[in-house]
């Protein structure tokens, strides 16, 4: 560590991402990507507009936030758009929680919470789960600086009702919620609904996921034109041109294109459904998904060992050594082809 760095930045612990292995052999399924290629038309979209790569892209991203706000019938003061729901994300601690005000969420959860809250130097609540991974809804009542966790959450892969989301958000009347919705589109329904009645309300999405975009970068949020105003301000203040061009029209095609959308979004469901029974069948507890990824534990073999023996067969999946997940392993839903050969490496193993 050098003695040039902040002091702040010597407390922050890198991410150390799921391996990536580049041998086309390795079936990646650590990482929660989509097993499908973008839209076709995402990838003319991004070809035409590569010609102008010298020229700055529009500073206040208008377009793309009117596609996003047709998609979801609001408007384009209520949407956000960012590098990434990484970025936004970033973007919202900064903007909605401050210093000296505790804000909470779970105690498994996603792991750039913790550390955006250290940069931020941010007082947090964590929140305990219960033993089966469920989300204690009024443990988040009356925060005293703000809320903020995954629905479906990640890892469990757990979604919690509307109707506790909204308990959630009357019961902090004075403070922002944020709802991190990166897998919702695997799941029952979105918080979006719920935007004009709630002006506490964030819900910030990613494209990464259910569009298969996780290569470009494009995460957004959606809320009150306050809320919109304030994250716009802070990204304005220091960095005007966070989205580039090819981005841009990309994620507008990816918007547009629904039927590939619904197309692929149905299949992976359809395959997390069938892989499910299949672990099932197996001996393994699975808890019910709806992202596209499961948690699952064997019950013949340790969660850590399944891990490093499917590895040293070519499949990447993701243990994570820490308490309530030791005996657990996540598993991304790749194409059913890929995850009835690693059906087929698990009995090897078991
Ligand atoms: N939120 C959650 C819960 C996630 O799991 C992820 C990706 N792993 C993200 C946000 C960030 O996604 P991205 O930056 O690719 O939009």
């Amino acid at each position: 560590m050098s003695k040039f760095w902040n002091p702040l930045i010597k407390q922050l612990e890198p991410y150390v991402p799921g391996e990536q292995l580049d041998d086309p052999a390795i079936i990646k399924l650590n990482t929660n990507e989509n097993p499908f290629p973008p839209s076709p038309k995402v990838l003319e979209a991004i070809q035409e507009e590569s010609v102008k790569l010298q020229l700055y892209p529009s500073p206040s991203v208008d377009e793309l936030r009117e596609e996003i706000a047709s998609y979801y019938s609001l408007k384009k003061e209520q949407v956000f758009v960012g590098n990434g729901s990484d970025e936004v994300l970033a973007f919202s601690f900064m903007t909605f929680f401050e210093p000296g005000k505790t804000i909470k969420y779970p105690d498994i959860t996603y792991s750039f919470y913790p550390a955006f809250a250290k940069l931020y130097q941010l007082d947090v609540e964590e929140v305990p789960l219960g033993d089966d991974f469920s989300l204690p809804v009024e443990a988040f009542f009356q925060s005293e600086g703000g809320v903020i966790f995954p629905n479906p959450n990640a890892p469990s892969s757990l979604y919690v009702k509307m109707g506790a989301i909204e308990e959630i958000l009357k019961n902090n009347p004075d403070q922002v919620v944020i709802i991190d919705e990166a897998y919702v589109d695997f799941a029952e329904a979105s918080a979006v609904s719920l935007i004009d009645s709630y002006p506490n309300l964030l819900v910030v999405q990613t494209l990464s996921k259910s569009r298969s975009l996780a290569g470009l970068r494009v995460g957004l949020a959606l809320g009150h034109p306050d809320l919109i105003e304030g994250l716009t301000r802070a990204k304005d203040s220091f960095n005007s041109y966070t989205m580039d061009r090819l981005a841009i029209v990309g994620a507008m095609e990816a918007f547009k294109d629904t039927a590939y959308f619904e197309k692929t979004k149905q299949e992976i469901i359809t395959v997390r459904e069938y892989f499910r029974q299949e672990l099932e069948k197996r001996n393994f507890y699975v808890l019910p998904s709806q992202t596209n990824f499961v948690l699952a534990s064997p019950a013949d073999i340790e969660a850590e060992k399944l891990f490093t023996q499917l590895k040293q067969e070519g499949f990447l999946i993701r243990y994570f050594n820490q308490p309530k997940l030791e005996n657990y392993v996540r598993i991304s839903i790749g194409t059913k082809e890929q995850m009835n050969k690693l059906l087929d490496a698990i009995d090897k193993i078991i």
